[in-house]
Formats: C-alpha cells, sequence, structure tokens
C-alpha cells in the first residue's frame, strides 16, 4: 500500500453516488478515508440528456469536476468519473463508453487521469411512433433494471421506474408529437452496467496512482500522451496509430517512452491515409 494516500481525506464528487463502487475500492487498495458529496452540482458542466450541453472535452471536463469540490474543507485529494458514450471510435457499428476518473491533489496541484474504453454498454436511443412498440424496446434497454428517460424535442421525462407511468407518459407525448424517444438512462445510479465500468476503471486507477517514477519514485507515474506515427507495413510511411505511450513524471519531469504499446511494429495498410485514403 502506497503510504502517499494512507489515511488521507478523498472527497468523492458525484451526483449518481457513483461513490457507492469507487470509495471500498480506493480504501481496500490505498487506504484512503472516502467522503462524499451530493449537493455539488456536476451537471452545470453537461448532461447525458442534453439539457446542458458539455462544452469541453471529457478528459477536461473531468478535472473541472473535480475543481467544483475545491471548496470543501479537510480535504486531500477530489475524485471524480465523467462518461462518454457513442460511436466506437475506429468501429463505428460497435457503441462504445469511455469512461474517465481524475484524483485531483489538492496539496500539490496536481491532476491524475486515468481512462477505459468499455464495449458492455446499453446507451442507445429509439425513436417510436406507436406504444404498442413500447415493450419490446423496453425489453432491449434492459428496463426495470436499467432506467430509461423519455424524450421529445422539447420534452425531457426523467426518473420514471413504474411501467404504467412511463405507458401513460409516452402516450401522452404521441399524441402531442407523433413520435417520442426512449434513451437509456446513463446516470451511474441508474445504470447497473455502467456502475460496473467504473468499477473496473477504479481498480485500473489505483494501479496508475501507485505506479512510480523510475528516476524519483514519486507516485502517479502514468501516460501522457499517446503518440501517432505506427509505420505502414507496406508504404512505411507514418499512420495515424500509435507509435509509442509516453510516460512523464509530474514531480521531475522525468519521461518514458514504450514503444510499440499495442504489441504491433507496423501497421495494416487498410489503416493507412495513403495506402488507403
Ligand atoms: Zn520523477
Ligand atoms: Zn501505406
Amino acid at each position: 500500500m502506497t503510504s502517499y494516500f494512507k489515511n488521507k481525506t478523498c472527497l468523492i464528487v458525484s451526483k449518481h453516488q457513483k461513490e457507492i463502487v469507487i470509495a471500498p475500492i480506493l480504501n481496500a487498495k490505498l487506504g484512503m478515508k472516502c467522503v462524499s458529496n451530493a449537493t455539488i452540482d456536476t451537471d452545470a458542466l453537461g448532461t447525458f440528456t442534453g439539457e446542458i450541453e458539455r462544452v469541453k472535452s471529457p478528459y477536461d471536463t473531468v478535472k473541472d469536476k473535480c475543481l467544483l469540490g475545491q471548496d470543501f474543507p479537510g480535504v486531500d485529494f477530489i475524485v471524480a468519473n465523467e462518461g462518454s458514450f457513442g460511436a466506437h471510435p475506429f468501429i463505428p457499428f460497435i457503441t462504445a463508453d469511455e469512461e474517465f476518473i481524475c484524483l485531483y491533489d489538492v496539496h500539490e496541484n496536481e491532476f491524475i487521469v486515468e481512462k477505459m474504453l468499455f464495449y458492455e454498454t446499453n446507451f442507445s436511443t429509439v425513436k417510436i411512433t406507436n406504444v404498442a412498440e413500447l415493450d419490446d424496446v423496453l425489453l432491449k434497454l434492459n428496463f426495470p433494471s436499467h432506467g430509461v428517460i423519455l424524450r421529445t424535442e422539447n420534452l425531457i421525462i426523467k426518473d420514471l421506474f413504474d411501467l404504467d407511468e412511463i405507458r401513460k407518459c409516452v402516450v401522452e407525448m404521441l399524441f402531442q408529437q407523433g413520435n417520442c424517444n426512449i434513451d437509456t438512462d446513463m446516470r451511474a445510479m441508474h445504470n447497473p452496467t455502467r456502475m460496473k465500468c467504473i468499477e473496473q476503471l477504479t481498480m485500473k486507477f489505483t494501479n496508475t496512482l501507485t505506479s512510480k517514477c523510475n528516476q524519483c519514485g514519486w507516485h502517479g507515474f502514468t501516460i501522457v500522451e499517446h503518440k501517432e506515427g505506427l509505420a505502414c507495413s507496406l508504404c512505411n510511411r507514418p499512420t495515424k496509430s500509435t507509435l509509442y505511450h509516453l510516460y512523464k513524471c509530474k514531480k521531475c519531469s522525468f519521461e518514458k517512452k514504450n514503444l510499440f504499446p499495442n504489441n504491433k511494429e507496423v501497421e495494416d495498410p487498410t489503416y493507412c491515409d495513403w495506402c488507403n485514403p
């Protein structure tokens, strides 16, 4: 156990009960004392349902979320999570959930971020025009174990957990608008699949936090850049695929390059802009 984190107080910023999975791991693996506060309004940085648009990247948003907790007295660290859902970056017909977690070290004024890409997600939106379609859609979106959100062009209804109530709202929305979207509720407390992803990410994150700089031994020796430029096997020109991961120490600035992190030394011409424009 890294003594740097042991017995320190960590505030978990979440409106959506993520501390349920994050706190026990930080406590068991790092010995942190976790506190949570659901009154910090993380929705101000953007919501999944789009009432408030997220203007920054998930990487910057997760850092901003941590900073929302910085006026909280007596904490040494602040942890927050941010998820991003949609088409997989390389396989567009697959939906994916990219989760970010960040620890802000209040005393060092330093951020440590980790991310993971998950394919297990029920993220989806289905447009219906007839109430008869509702049962099949709800089944597909894993209701009732997972929440759903009803949406038309000008109305969003959340926090519906009763089938009869959902049906009543859908009938009304169809009557008003002619169609209605059934969205998966991606808020963690209504989405056990996502909660599991956050749990896995937190496990990985504890390894990131405890990894030490080869030169000075400072914790959190982590990837700061995915450098592209892996050579095409046909024309030898650089592709957009990762050539190396750059690790950098936040204390002494020591750098380490991890070449060919995806275990391939050349890229398939399929991914070459020159050979396959
Ligand atoms: Zn160092
Ligand atoms: Zn090529």
